[in-house]
């Protein structure tokens, strides 16, 4: 495995981080969303959006950026930080 599927597989056990994060509705199971622009594209650029979030009618693809943020008061790179805290989190209780 490389470093790079290692670490989307850690983020995707994380669990949707806006339901989790910015809603309160506790743990819910997550694909991996690339933030930022095609030519920024990273494995290591990402956060963990449950289907909905991601590519449902109310989610980042589905409302597009600019009222996902509004809507959620919220961006990428503000859900990336909280996704980056929540891996610290964990590797200190592991
Ligand atoms: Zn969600
Ligand atoms: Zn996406």
């Amino acid at each position: 495995m490389t470093a790079a599927q290692k670490h989307m597989g850690l983020i995707a056990s994380l669990g949707c981080v806006l339901c989790r994060r910015v809603l309160d509705l506790g743990y819910t199971p997550c694909e991996v969303h690339h933030i930022g622009d095609t030519a920024d594209r990273s494995d290591f650029l990402t956060i963990p959006l449950c289907p909905e979030h991601h590519r449902g009618a109310t989610g980042f693809h589905g409302l597009g950026e600019r009222a996902f943020n509004r809507t959620y008061r919220t961006s990428e790179t503000k859900l990336l930080a909280m996704t980056l805290e929540d891996l610290a989190k964990q590797r200190r209780a592991a």
